[in-house]
């Protein structure tokens, strides 16, 4: 009788067991490579989802780029639709923007203008950049859906000009055309390595957003702080695991991360294309996908702040928002200090950023003061230090964000965003209206999460074709004037004189490279001599010089590591040595 009850006993707890199996064998898994917003989104929403995820991240810290401000300006919800969901979401406060940095200023030969004091100071260069906007609402307007610009042989025929090109016809004024370049390439790149139908494309995205819709509100503590509220919710974390390999089969997927080998069913792959470069894949991507990560232009930025014991510049200008130089400052803006003085954040953007490449980070922080100081005289006396975040040449970015070169969107359009077999892509890179925004990157976040619950639900996606247009056809009449003046012929021509402009240097280019028309206003280094001392006394306290500490807010992430015993997904180790160390830290 004890023996038919133990058996009894003993069936109903195989029983359970196997249910219970059979309830976490239902659980579906993911993998996510990549700790910046694109892949924290992903994660957080699987997860959202009941999906077991572990998030791989190649840094100890989390968040990815984002700049070195700390207080990001921020667009409205117009602009920024679901990056103010999140915000939203997370109940992060932003701080309204006063009216004044709403909309861009410039910095003439160090003169302080808004666009109402440029039109009455300097009517010739109002002018040009009247001519200038209008110029490019015709070209925003020439695309009839952003999602689809090479819609037509006209439009496909855009995309082997250059941005430059396009200027010259122009012909601006020496300062308009200064300021022009200088805009551009804060916003993308070097406009010499700018496809035409990419610009177009961007600018009629942004059409009916109006600046000031764009430069609404402040995040206090910038977008490292909304990093920060996924990370504190998602359950397996583990920094410091650079992934080298990604392995398909039929039944999952093996990634690869120092030692350790992760399964799961699906992968989102959210980092930059460079970095996707460094990753081997089994099978191997295809020719054009190749093609893609070594060919893709990336625009160059790179943020110096400087720091000062006072704000030198009050009684000049009032620097703040989104500032246009003409002397190779780049766009600047004021940071508020976190412990009393100032910060002036400048960017150095296209070539400029290419050229200052040579330069050691010392070297370019005295490049950049020297020429402040030419304006603010009490520059020097001020300064504290400074820190450097170049993005440009960081081998896990890869460039600061996606900028098509000419000939690209043909190429390439949308390549990203379909899965291939078990990996969705995801990333700034993959987005195609908010590219090389925070913006682009949640999107894209969200975008991969339903596609790998979409491949789970059996959904098969069929691969990206990039074709192009069949001939060269008439312009569209709607565009009339606006493209015979690009094309330098009649409306009812098709576009023949258009010359391909050469393919922009992949890959990052350490030489000093010429623009077209602007002179790169940075030159090396001049015989003046900037003082050793200031750039000695450096770093106001916690902020190393030289090598300042990456993402401090998310440094500690995550909030809530998740016990060994819970990550990987299925663990299992890729060699028979593996000690899953990274497994633990995170
Ligand atoms: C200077 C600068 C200023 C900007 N200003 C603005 C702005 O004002 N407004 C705006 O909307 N956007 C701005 N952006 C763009 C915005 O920051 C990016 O679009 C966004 O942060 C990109 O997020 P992501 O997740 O696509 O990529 P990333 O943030 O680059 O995340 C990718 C992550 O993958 C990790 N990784 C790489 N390789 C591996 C590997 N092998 N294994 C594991 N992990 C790996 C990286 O370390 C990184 O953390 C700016 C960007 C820069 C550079």
């Amino acid at each position: 009788m004890v023996g038919v009850w133990l058996r009894a006993c003993a069936l109903v707890m195989v029983g359970l067991v196997s249910a219970s199996a059979l309830a976490i064998d239902k659980q579906h898994t993911a993998i996510v490579v990549g700790g910046g917003l694109a892949g924290l989104t992903a994660a957080y929403e699987l997860q959202a989802k009941g999906w077991q995820v572990t998030l791989l991240e190649a840094k100890p810290s989390l968040g990815g780029r984002s700049g070195l401000a700390t207080s990001e300006w921020i667009g409205n919800s117009k602009a920024q639709p679901v990056l103010n969901q999140y915000l939203d979401h997370f109940k992060l406060k932003s701080v309204p923007a006063p009216e004044f940095v709403r909309t861009p200023g410039y910095l003439i030969d160090g003169e302080y203008f808004t666009p109402a004091t440029l039109a009455a100071k300097q009517p010739a260069t109002a002018e040009a950049m009247k001519r200038y906007n209008a110029a490019l609402d015709d070209l925003a307007r020439s695309i009839d859906n952003p999602e689809s610009p090479a819609a037509s042989s006209t439009l496909f025929a855009l995309d082997q000009i250059n941005v430059s090109n396009w200027l010259d016809r122009l012909n601006l004024p020496a300062t308009a055309r200064q300021l022009v370049n200088q805009e551009i390439r804060s916003r993308y790149d070097e406009p010499s390595r700018l496809s035409l139908l990419y610009f177009a494309q961007q600018s009629r995205v942004y059409r009916n957003v109006d600046d000031r819709d764009r430069r609404a509100a402040r995040l206090p503590g910038g977008s490292a702080v909304l990093a920060q509220e996924f990370v504190k919710q998602l359950k397996s974390i583990k920094t410091n695991s650079p992934v080298s390999a990604i392995i398909q089969d039929k039944d999952g997927v093996t990634v690869k991360a120092g030692a350790v080998g992760y399964q799961a069913e699906y992968v989102v792959l959210a980092v930059p294309l460079r970095a996707l470069g460094n990753i081997q894949m089994t099978p191997a991507l295809d020719a054009q996908h190749m093609g893609a990560i070594k060919g893709t232009n990336y625009g160059w930025r790179d943020q110096i702040m400087l720091k000062f014991k006072t704000p030198v510049w009050d009684s000049k200008a009032r620097m703040s928002g989104e500032i246009y130089s003409n002397t190779g400052l780049g766009m600047l803006w004021i940071e508020p200090a976190l412990k009393g003085g100032a910060n002036v954040v400048i960017n150095l953007s296209g070539d400029n950023a290419r050229i200052m490449q040579t330069f050691g980070d010392k070297q370019l922080s005295d490049q950049v003061l020297i020429r402040l100081h030419a304006f603010y005289p009490q520059a020097r006396g001020a300064y504290l230090g400074y820190e450097i975040r170049r993005y440009s040449t960081d081998p896990s970015t890869g460039g600061a964000y996606l900028a098509f070169g000419p000939g690209q969107i043909s190429k390439y359009w949308r390549l990203w965003e379909k899965p291939l077999q078990r990996v969705a892509f995801a990333g700034e890179h993959t987005d195609t209206l908010y590219p090389g925004t925070l913006e682009g990157a949640l999107r894209t976040g969200q975008r991969a999460a339903s596609q790998v619950q979409d491949l789970a639900a059996g959904k098969s996606f069929e691969p990206v074709k990039v074709v192009p247009p069949a001939a060269p056809s008439a312009p569209k009449a709607a565009s009339g004037g606006f493209f015979s003046n690009l094309f330098g012929g009649s409306s009812d021509k098709a576009p023949a004189k258009v010359e391909p402009a050469p393919a922009p240097a992949p890959a990052p280019v350490v030489a000093p490279v010429a623009p077209v028309v602007a002179p790169v206003v940075v030159e090396p280094v001049k015989p003046e001599p900037v003082k050793a001392e200031p750039a000695k006394k450096a770093p106001a306290k916690g902020h190393p010089a030289k090598k300042p500490a990456a993402k401090e807010p998310a440094k500690k992430a995550p909030a809530k590591p998740a016990p060994a015993k819970k990550a990987p997904v299925k663990k299992a180790p890729v060699t028979p040595s593996a000690v899953p160390a990274a497994d633990v830290k995170s």
